[in-house]
């Protein structure tokens, strides 16, 4: 399976340090695949340093920053160059969501989304293109998407808003930089078993209503998105430019 055969690759994955996470299980799946990680989030990396190597003998260098600063994107390429002198995929996956409902909504909530999903995902892109430009690497960008990139959402609207953005400048993106060589595109998770949906999970008339539009039947785990970011990563997508591809258990269908 050479296609989808990592090795030698570099990987940053952002928002890597939740086990239940999706960065997490991506980091782990590139890792699986043959690529060393540098994995990025606030807190602590080191759970997720040990389960990486100990599995799949790759590498993984933890990078603590906050994605809210735009001082911090330069550190992290820098980071990730000096420990392994490449860099060859990005994962965009670091987001946060917060709830209220629209009539409410402060300017601090929609703020704080917008920063971390969309301005400095944008930029943390643009500073990794320029490297694989300048470098004259044909790299691979993962975005990550949602429903809420198709749907309205409730009580999300800053969410919703920059969800559709990042389908919105992955295309954009691509229109630049295919023929570069260089390969943009997102994965759109489902609803999927996090910390991030846990509130919805516990709001059993909303869970229900999930649940009995999910043509899978279950909720997604970490792991369903394994293969989509292993795909996207590799050689497998040379000539995927600019999609946003559901792993949703055929919610988008129903
Ligand atoms: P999660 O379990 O809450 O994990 C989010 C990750 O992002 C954590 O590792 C967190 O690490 C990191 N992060 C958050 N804010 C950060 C910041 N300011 N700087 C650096 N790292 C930060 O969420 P998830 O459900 O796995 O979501 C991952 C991505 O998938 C998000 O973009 C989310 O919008 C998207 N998504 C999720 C679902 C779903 O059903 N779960 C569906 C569609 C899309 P620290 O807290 O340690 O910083």
């Amino acid at each position: 399976m050479d296609l989808f055969n990592l090795e030698g690759k570099v990987a940053i994955v952002t928002g890597c340090s939740s086990k239940k996470g999706i960065g997490y299980a991506v980091a782990e799946g590139l890792a699986e695949a043959g690529a060393d990680i540098a994995g990025v989030a606030r807190s602590d990396l080191s759970e997720i340093k040990k389960a990486v190597e100990s599995k799949t003998g790759q590498k993984f260098l933890g990078i603590q920053a906050d994605l809210m600063e735009e001082k911090n994107l330069d550190k992290i390429i820098e980071a990730a160059l000096a420990e392994y002198g490449r860099i060859d995929i990005l994962v965009n996956n670091a987001g946060i969501i917060r709830r209220d409902p629209i009539l409410e909504f402060s300017a601090a909530d929609w703020d704080a989304v917008m920063t971390v999903n969309l301005r400095n995902l944008f930029l943390l892109t643009q500073k990794t293109a320029n490297y694989f430009v300048e470098n004259e690497i044909k790299g691979k960008v993962i975005n990550t998407a949602s429903m809420l990139s198709y749907q309205g959402g409730k009580f999300v609207p800053s969410y919703t808003a920059s969800k559709h953005a990042v389908a919105g400048i992955t295309k954009s993106f691509c229109n630049e930089l295919a023929a570069k060589g260089i390969n943009v595109n997102a994965i759109a998770p489902g609803y999927i078993a996090t910390n991030n949906t846990a509130p919805l999970r516990e709001d059993e008339e909303r869970n229900a209503g999930i649940l009995s539009r999910i043509p899978a039947g279950r909720w997604g785990q970490n792991d369903d998105l394994k293969g989509a970011a292993i795909f996207l990563a590799s050689k497998a997508s040379d000539y995927v430019h600019g999609s946003i591809v559901p792993v949703d258990g055929g919610w988008l269908s129903s």
